[in-house]
């Protein structure tokens, strides 16, 4: 037995299965050729950042668009990040997204696939089996400096004016502890990390081509990096390295700020013996900073967009946080979506070498958009279910008047929709409440100041005494605008717009300023959807109703 396999079961005594039973158990998986397995890994902070669910997304879909297969890992290694039933948010603030795992994690307590344990505290055995092979081979050794060593030593190192700081070469002193030192430290019960010790060269380089970034050229890893904690818990290196190569992962798309351990973990994984994966780091959302005009991190602190929940309190719907997060992370998304509207979103061939490598700008203005034509093509009934379930929970107001008469309401989220053209003025469910206003008394606000400029209060009382004598609920969408038009030329109007362009000073005004007026009476807009369908949703009482109280307010009787 060689000193490096003594120390190796004198570390881990207990470890009895080897790294060959561990390759077995999972073996490599069964997909087509060229199909992707990716990840998320989270830290169970239960938080949904803007940021995460971009990942996550972007995740899912490079495994989608090649058949692949996409699953959840939850990495706890480090207990401060925990938060009580972090899972369980996690899973459900994705889910809720749309964002679904073949295979993982998939709430408290529960798996699916082969290739578990997903939750890094339940494979410490696992961890320590590779561990105790790199011990073996000499490329892993114990060391018992204290941290308090440790600051000593960057401190005598930062004062020594050294540019490379840490535990290598030749400061790594427990590199060289006897076999002997070694195991009196053990059985002493004197505590240790486990380290790597690093084959690099300080004058190594590595290079590798990120997926988004591309062709990547960096200084190798020289330093000695802690594998295993004090605690025999493994750091989030070593874990990653095991548990991507075990769960055989094909592509760890990941935030870029792990771009700086890339070296480190393509070393860990030659180590190991592993095969290297392929890497994509994905940029943070950017957004534009007021004060300086230039671009910044979506911030936690500062952006209250940054939590996926600040979508779904106004009542963005899902749908629309996600088209518009595809719109930024592949420039063609737009494209794809104009030649197919109706298409499922995660049909779209997601392309990662399409991403932004300086990271894609969040601009709620676009989100806004993005959002009103999601909500456009949607059914007037599932506008009104998903509506109604937002404001059971966010606007309770809303919520009665929306659930009192499902027909009527369904029948307001009909008008100008599901034609060529749908109007686009809902952008979330928040809006709601102002664009259904005045359908419901117990919101509407009488306010007759947006009259045509070119008519003033008797005339305009004049027209709505008219339109009172013609007014037929029964007519058509034609014959009501017909006998509209019949009665212009009674109040100096005319029928026919090109005719009072060309000559206005006949006129008092159009066709259109008599609507107008009788638009603003009924609904106290200047602007709305088909008023012949508001008017015909309101009823023929409400509507004269209004006309009344409109004359009333300009003074006529
Ligand atoms: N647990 C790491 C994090 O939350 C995951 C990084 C990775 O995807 O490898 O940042």
């Amino acid at each position: 037995m060689t000193d490096y396999e003594k120390l190796a079961e004198l570390l881990f005594s207990h470890i009895e299965k080897t790294p060959e039973e561990y390759e077995e158990k999972y073996p490599q998986r069964n997909l087509p050729e060229g199909a992707r397995v990716t990840r998320f890994a989270p830290s169970p902070t239960g938080f949904v950042h803007l940021g995460s669910l971009f990942a996550s997304l972007s995740e899912m879909l490079i495994a989608r668009s090649t058949d692949g297969l996409f699953y959840l890992r939850i990495e706890d290694t480090d207990k401060k990040r925990e938060v009580e039933d972090g899972v369980t948010g996690i899973v459900k603030g994705l889910s809720d997204f749309g964002i679904e795992f073949d295979e993982g994690v998939m709430g408290l307590d529960e798996e699916k696939g082969d290739y578990g344990p997903y939750t890094q505290s339940k494979r410490k055995d696992i961890y320590q089996c590779f561990a105790k092979e790199l011990v073996k081979k000499g490329l892993a050794y114990p060391c018992f400096c204290t941290e308090e060593e440790i600051s000593q030593l960057r401190l005598k190192q930062e004062n020594d004016g050294l540019d490379t700081k840490g535990y290598y070469g030749e400061f790594a002193k427990c590199r060289s502890l006897s076999f002997e030192e070694q195991k009196e430290l053990v059985e002493s019960g004197k505590e240790y990390t486990l380290r790597l010790r690093s084959p690099g060269k300080a004058d190594g380089k590595i290079i590798f081509e990120d997926l988004i970034k591309g062709k990547i050229e960096m200084p190798e890893n020289i330093q000695d990096i802690v594998l295993l904690k004090r605690d025999g818990i493994p750091t989030y290196h070593f874990a990653h390295a095991v548990d991507d190569h075990l769960m055989r992962s094909t592509h760890i798309v990941r935030g870029d700020e792990w771009i700086s351990s890339v070296p480190t973990h393509i070393q860990l994984f030659k180590v190991c013996g592993f095969k290297v994966l392929k890497y994509a780091h994905i940029s943070p959302i950017m957004k534009e900073d007021e004060e300086t005009g230039g671009k910044r991190k979506l911030s936690k602190r500062k952006d209250p967009e940054a939590a996926v929940e600040f979508f779904i309190e106004q009542g963005y719907t899902p749908e629309s946080v996600i088209e518009y997060l595809l719109t930024i992370a592949n420039s063609n998304f737009e494209d794809w979506r104009r030649a197919n509207p109706t298409a499922e979103r995660f049909s779209f061939p997601f392309n990662p070498k399409k991403m932004s490598a300086s990271g894609a700008l969040f601009d709620m203005n676009k989100m806004i958009d993005v959002s009103k034509n999601v909500v456009s093509v949607m059914t007037a009934e599932q506008v009104y279910e998903k509506a109604v379930a937002w404001a059971e929970k966010y606007d309770k107001e809303l919520y009665d008047l929306l659930s009192r008469d499902r027909e009527y309401s369904i029948g307001i989220f009909s008008i100008d929709r599901g034609n060529k053209n749908p109007r686009k003025d809902i952008s979330k469910w928040s809006d709601i409440k102002g664009y259904v206003e005045y359908f419901f008394d117990e919101l509407y606000k009488e306010n007759f100041d947006e009259m045509p400029e070119n008519t003033d209060k008797n005339s305009a009382i004049e027209i709505l005494e008219e339109y009172k004598k013609i007014y037929e609920h029964s007519d058509t969408k034609e014959e009501w605008f017909e006998r509209i038009k019949e009665l212009c030329p009674k109040i100096g109007y005319t029928p026919n717009v090109k005719e009072y362009k060309k000559t206005p000073e006949l006129f008092k005004g159009h066709v259109g300023d008599v609507s107008s007026v009788i638009r603003v009476a009924v609904t106290s807009r200047k602007n709305t959807p088909d008023l012949y369908s508001i008017i015909q949703l309101l009823g023929k009482e409400k509507t004269l109703q209004r006309i009344d109280s409109c004359i009333e307010k300009l003074g006529g009787k």
